[in-house]
């Protein structure tokens, strides 16, 4: 009987935890959307991570031009 409550807990436990996980990881991709890849002048149109800047140029992730964010 016990083995049985212990394996519950375990269940539940695991479960809030990817409950929890989802939520962050949700959140993480809100604050993407302010970074430089998105705010700056020239962006990448893919939107890659570390690219963006404030002069013309290429993303250094997937080699495409810059788009001028209007
Ligand atoms: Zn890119």
């Amino acid at each position: 009987m016990k083995k049985i409550f212990i394996s519950l807990f375990v269940v539940a436990c695991a479960l809030s935890y990817s409950c929890k996980n989802e939520g962050s990881k949700h959140k993480i991709e809100k604050q993407d959307m302010n970074g430089p890849e998105y705010t700056s002048k020239y962006i990448c149109p893919m939107h890659c991570k570390g690219s963006g800047s404030e002069n013309p140029g290429v993303c250094p992730v997937c080699q495409m031009d810059y788009e001028l964010r209007e």
